[in-house]
């Protein structure tokens, strides 16, 4: 036999098994072989081993503890704008790990609180976005959980502590992750209090919520369903600690501007008019306290839970346009990526880029119409890509208006 000539095995040299009784015989090298069999189980072999290693490395400490300007730094690559927003919660977060990581060597030591975190801004001006953000810089489980669908325990709707089951399915189901985790809850505000009358006696969607939302938010063990739904007696729970779980609350808060403005007007009177019209001018969430929110609806013992209170502010033409070509996967940049895929250089220009802006905010689509807008430009175009390899495409203002010529904008759909 010459020295490159292949043997070739009937068996696997790891299970015995005959190549009849297997779907796939892998040859190796010298008569060696493997089965289909043993390579799935090798796999997984090696993902457990995996998740065991990356499991102990989240458990430890990081060896530091990232400063708020690093923080704001990493965020300023994703989220255009919103610099108080950025900026306070840089510090919560900094302030939150710190307090986990540095826990209380005696009883006497000052307990640090939590600092859970409540963003008010209109929908679409990047509060998911910081959230999902932070929760990527300090590689940590996210959830979001949407509390418009939650109500209190006995009711149609999900439970309150199905958003931790969301939490340890981000996690793997390992609760230690899933303890130091980072949960987003959108749309508090839709669970606010109807009315300033806090007796309505069936207030399913209201207070409710908000007393059962109140558990989690303070810090507490938590029966949780591992696979979400009804809690019923016959499910086995797993229990879960909140005390370091970091809640980020969001909300819209229509209206809000309105208990604000005649906050700032009662206390505005025997100034000039002048200042009373700066005030209105300005977008008036800035101003927001704990108070306000109170007055909105929520419970004082939730806004109590949420002490760190920012605001995001509506987002302009220049922010949408930043938007649209700056953070580090902004929307042009991942479209010309798509297209170099298919070797095609594609380039927008400042016409065609303003236009797209333009309509986002003429429509008030926001920043999730952008997408929207820029897929509709070049659906057709992408649908004829593989054909056109090689070449330069060029998107200009003629090309975008004669794609957005047709517009329904009530018929854009827009995703989260
Ligand atoms: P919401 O405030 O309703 O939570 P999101 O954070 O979900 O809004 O924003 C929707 C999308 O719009 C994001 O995925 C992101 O692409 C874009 N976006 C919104 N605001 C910003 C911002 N300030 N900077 C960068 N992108 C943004």
């Amino acid at each position: 036999m010459s020295s490159n000539e292949q043997t070739y095995s009937r068996f696997c040299s790891f299970c015995g098994r005959e190549s009849t009784d297997v779907d796939m015989l892998i040859q190796g090298p010298d008569g060696v072989a493997i089965c289909n069999y043993c390579v799935d189980e090798a796999r997984q072999m090696i993902d457990t081993l995996r998740k065991e290693h990356e499991a102990q490395r989240q458990n430890q400490a990081p060896s530091k503890i990232l400063k708020p300007k690093e923080i704001y730094d990493f965020l300023s690559q994703y989220v255009i704008g919103q610099e108080e927003a950025k900026k306070t919660i840089s510090v919560a977060v900094y302030n939150h790990y710190k307090r986990i990581f540095s826990p209380r060597k005696t009883a006497d030591d000052v307990e640090l609180e939590k600092s859970n975190i409540l963003m008010v801004g209109p929908t679409g001006t990047g509060k998911t976005l910081i959230a999902r953000s932070i929760a990527k810089l300090l590689d940590v489980p996210f959830a979001i959980a949407d509390a418009t669908v939650l109500t209190q325990a006995g009711y149609v709707g999900e439970d309150v502590e199905t958003i931790l089951t969301r939490l340890l399915q981000a996690a793997d189901y390992d609760v230690e992750r899933a303890q130091k985790g980072i949960v987003f809850i959108d749309e508090i505000d839709k669970i606010a209090r109807k009315g300033d009358n806090p007796s309505i006696t069936r207030d399913v969607s209201g207070e409710g919520v908000q007393q059962a939302l109140l558990k989690l938010l303070e810090g507490s063990v938590v029966n949780v369903p591992p696979k979400g739904g009804r809690k019923h007696p016959m499910q086995e729970f797993i229990k879960v600690d909140t005390s370091n779980i970091l809640f980020i609350a969001g909300g819209a808060f229509d209206g809000l501007e309105k208990i604000i403005a005649k906050r700032l007007n009662k206390q505005a009177v025997g100034y000039q008019n002048k200042s009373r019209q700066k005030i209105s001018d300005e977008n008036l969430l800035r101003y927001v306290t704990p108070e306000d929110v109170r007055k909105f609806g929520l419970i004082p013992e939730i806004i109590g839970r949420l002490p760190v209170i920012t605001h995001l502010d509506p987002l302009d033409k220049k922010a949408l346009k930043n938007i649209l070509t700056q953070p580090k996967n902004a929307l042009i940049k991942q479209y010309e990526y798509l297209f170099g895929l298919d070797n095609i250089e594609l380039q927008f220009t400042e016409g065609a880029l303003d236009l797209i802006v333009d309509t986002a905010y003429r429509f008030r689509l926001g920043a999730r119409g952008l997408r929207a807008l820029t897929e509709l430009i070049l659906r057709d175009t992408m649908f004829d890509l593989p054909e056109k390899t090689g070449t330069k495409l060029v998107i200009d203002k003629k090309f975008v208006e004669n794609k957005l010529q047709h517009l329904e904008p009530e018929k854009i759909k827009l995703s989260a």
